[in-house]
């Protein structure tokens, strides 16, 4: 229960509710609601997950609503007023769909919620049960205590973000675009994790920018024939050469403004200056993050899946392939080109789904805001920009015109593989990460 229990016999008063204490119970509860995602429909759907928000926000007097963009695919949306309405909205946004999760390969259950090694063990520990519980705790906490944001906020616990992003934050924006009116920033997944440099600098990288993608099918036509008889048109061996092409092609580095930024904070936390054009070293540093910072130096295009033939003795006179493409910010046309080149004229190349690259600028109020809170939970902290490899639902938020930041503050002991976590086996958050996270949202929604 939330509410103080006054006792007139004499017994101790039950311990009052805080967001600390309740961030824990909201994040297990919520992983062992199955929103598995497969992306054909074929799953749960995120109406639990929708409903038991609902009713974490409506216990404190809050009207949110549940919107059904398709049977079980619903998100919650609930707007709390703040002190100074004049002033343009914040929104905080997470989703509640989780990728599927194989229980034999976990230590425990992915859907139990279990609490073991000082972690929250399960399929969305992570991304993004953890974030969804420490808004539903802050923003609990604030409404009990009576405590309003200094502006409007909205928050919105979005279905389908796993997918794309259809059936949850592309359905809102683009058919209930007046529940965003008047916000101008945004913040969600993935960035406000800690990265520790060592014991004078913990570095915590918000997310400022998304790569781009482009999924493409790529189709070579040849001539069928016998596959006894002599054939210099074989659409297989044409599409295989353009595809191994492109598999071994290591695109240029293209370092952009975030990237720039994140690397000159990080030279300035180490000491010593980072060399672009020698980035094996620079990464060596990183350690486990590497490999999501590593892919945001360069557009990259990889071959997933071949198509062809359909008897050994037939020539075949079609071959397909797939490609996931990702380009960088400002590089989308230049990704296309070289593409092009390095797969030569026999390819033809259609989308199968694309997206923007997004980025804003590392500065303002809202920035200094993250920076103040982090920095009064760990004086060693240091907010740095940094640019995802993947998207989000913020490039969905980002055709309303909001300012989207990657900030679900946790502090991580350095021996944790953060980045191995999402979508990975045994997905676990520190507890006192997620205590941690809540005191720095608080604080950060303070100062917004
Ligand atoms: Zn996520």
């Amino acid at each position: 229960m939330s509410e103080r229990s006054e006792s007139t016999t004499g017994r101790a008063a039950a311990p009052k509710a805080t967001a600390e204490s309740e961030v824990v119970e909201i994040c297990r509860d919520l992983i062992r609601i199955d929103t598995s995602n497969y992306g054909d429909g074929s799953g749960p759907g995120e109406r639990k997950a929708a409903e038991y928000v609902a009713e974490q926000l409506a216990e404190f007097g809050l009207e949110p609503q549940i919107f059904e963009s398709a049977k079980g695919r619903a998100s919650t949306v609930v707007r709390i007023e703040g002190e100074d309405r004049s002033r343009p909205g914040l929104l905080i946004h997470g989703h509640t769909d989780v990728v599927p999760a194989n229980a034999a390969d976990w230590t425990y259950d992915p859907f139990a919620g279990e609490i073991a090694d000082g972690c929250v063990w399960g399929r969305g520990a992570v991304d993004m049960k953890d974030m969804d519980a420490m808004t539903l705790a802050v923003v609990r906490d604030r409404l009990r205590t009576g405590r309003k944001p200094p502006r409007d906020l909205v928050l919105a616990f979005l279905a389908d973000e796993e997918a794309g992003g259809t059936y949850g934050a592309r359905f809102l924006v683009d058919r209930h675009p007046g529940l965003f009116e008047g916000v101008t920033e945004a913040i969600g997944e993935v960035g406000g994790f800690s990265f520790t440099v060592n014991d004078r600098a913990r570095l915590y990288l918000i997310e400022t920018a998304e790569k781009g993608m482009h999924w493409m099918r790529l189709t070579v036509e040849g001539r069928a024939g016998h596959g006894s008889m002599e054939n210099d048109d074989n659409a297989i061996t044409e599409l295989c050469e353009a595809v191994a092409r492109l598999g071994r092609h290591q695109f240029p580095l293209r370092i952009t403004k975030t990237v720039r930024a994140f690397l000159d904070e990080l030279s300035d936390a180490l000491g010593v200056e980072l060399d672009p054009e020698n980035m094996d070293e620079t990464l060596r540093v990183l350690g486990g993050i590497a490999k999501m910072i590593g892919t945001t130096l360069r557009n990259t295009a990889q071959p997933t899946m071949l198509g062809a033939g359909y008897k050994v003795n037939v020539i075949p006179g079609q071959a397909t392939a797939h490609v996931d493409g990702r380009f960088l910010p400002g590089y989308e046309e230049e990704f296309l080109a070289e593409l092009d080149s390095v797969l030569g004229p026999r390819v033809k190349r259609e989308s199968v789904h694309s997206d923007k690259a997004i980025e804003t600028s590392f500065d303002g109020a809202l920035v200094e805001a993250m920076q103040t809170a982090l920095r009064a939970e760990d004086p060693i902290a240091r907010a740095v920009p940094y640019c995802l490899s993947g998207g989000t639902d913020a490039k969905s938020f980002q055709d309303l015109g909001i300012r989207c930041f990657g900030f679900a503050p946790l502090q991580l002991p350095p021996e944790l593989d953060f980045a191995g976590m999402f979508h990975g086996v045994d997905e676990r958050v520190p507890v006192a990460g997620l205590e941690f996270g809540v005191r720095v949202l608080d604080r950060f929604i303070d100062a917004c």
